[in-house]
């Protein structure tokens, strides 16, 4: 009796809110039935992909979650982001890096307002999670002795082995933040602000703000939601300061960039030295020439040449340019010979556009000039 009353009681309620949608119209029923149904997939397949974790049972001691030597922003980026998974997850993980990061990424940092990770000297007896490589070249001192627990990557897969079970996840994707951000989602997880923001960086600079041939939908989708979790409405504005800062040589002497990436050269029984550097805008190009124009002279003379040309570059977007700064009136004539028809002399530097390059266009120039023009 007592069941069959309670039985009565669930009934009646139950056919009057069936009656009740059938005559609002069967359409939202059936939608609420199969949206219901998708709640419960959902919930199902989050289960199964935090369970994958389960499988590592416990592990001693912190994670540390590396990317490769010579960090860039991916590297930084996805493993900061990674490590917060990893502690979303429950376990002890925390970032590090294997060297000093670029100016890009510690613009990318600023704007978080996160500092760099620590670095890692040695990874003998850590637990180690490894993102954006899996080379032993690439990687950690001390690997062969450490205990890897996961690699994610978007590169080939290397020669980092291990004969423990680990979660490796690699895809052809633009960029390991990418991945990273999938496997939030599988998680039923999203990355805070900070977080996103690095992933963010991390994506616009693997996919060189998804104008690079391995950008996929799934770099698209993730760069849409992470820079709006992130608070960055301009993304290319963003990219823009990113790759300012890249080209950026703040912190370094002018005699530092000179030499950043100079060659020497002789013909004629004459010496000359180019430097090359790069930069953003124009107004950057032509303040960097003056600061080059000031100290060529000492340059010239500590590195024993006759003269010396700065190359100054910009290339990027539809933007080519090169200025080319002349160490003396003899530098100058040389430039005034070679590059006089199509270059504009803009009281420091002799402007082409588009930019030459210093190996197959400009020492033949110079050559060529200085051949013609022997020593009286
Ligand atoms: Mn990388
Ligand atoms: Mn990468």
């Amino acid at each position: 009796m007592k069941m069959k009353g309670k039985r009565n009681g669930w009934i009646i309620p139950a056919l009057i809110i069936v009656l009740a949608a059938g005559s609002a119209g069967g359409f939202f029923a059936g939608e609420n039935a199969a949206a219901s149904r998708y709640q419960a997939q959902r919930e199902k397949e989050i289960l199964l992909n935090r369970s994958q974790w389960d499988g590592l049972g416990e592990i001693e001691g912190p994670i540390c979650v590396t990317g490769h030597k010579s960090p860039d922003s991916d590297t930084v980026g996805s493993a900061i982001a990674y490590a917060a998974l990893l502690r979303a997850l429950g376990y002890d993980a925390q970032p590090v890096v294997l060297g000093s990061v670029n100016h890009e990424t510690q613009y990318i940092l600023d704007a978080a307002g996160l500092d760099a990770p620590p670095l890692l000297e040695d990874a003998s007896g850590c637990n180690m999670a490894l993102v954006d490589h899996s080379e032993y070249l690439q990687s950690a001192d001390g690997l062969q002795d450490a205990h890897i627990i996961s690699i994610i990557d978007h590169h080939g897969d290397g020669t980092v082995q291990t004969g423990n079970q680990l979660i490796y996840d690699a895809r052809p994707l633009g960029a390991t933040a990418t991945i990273i951000w999938l496997r939030y989602r599988d998680a039923g997880l999203s990355p805070d602000k900070q977080t996103a923001l690095m992933m963010t960086g991390a994506i616009l600079s693997d996919t060189k703000n998804l104008q690079s041939e391995a950008t996929t939908f799934a770099d698209r989708e993730a760069l849409r939601e992470l820079s709006g979790i992130a608070g960055i409405a301009d993304t290319d504005a963003f990219y823009s300061e990113m790759y300012k800062a890249l080209l950026s040589y703040e912190g370094m002497t002018d005699e530092e960039i000179y030499f950043s990436d100079y060659k020497e050269y002789e013909t004629e029984g004459r010496k000359f030295g180019i430097a090359c550097m790069k930069v953003y805008d124009e107004e950057s190009a032509k303040d960097l020439a003056e600061r080059m124009k000031a100290i060529l002279p000492s340059v010239v003379a500590s590195a024993g040449m006759d003269m010396a040309f700065v190359m100054i570059g910009i290339s990027h977007d539809d933007l080519s340019i090169a200025y080319l700064v002349p160490s003396d009136d003899a530098a100058a004539e040389v430039l005034e010979a070679a590059f006089g028809e199509t270059a504009l002399f803009d009281g420091t530097s002799y402007v082409l556009s588009p930019g030459i390059s210093r190996k197959t266009v400009m020492v033949p120039a110079i050559t060529d000039v200085l051949k013609a023009r022997p020593v009286e």
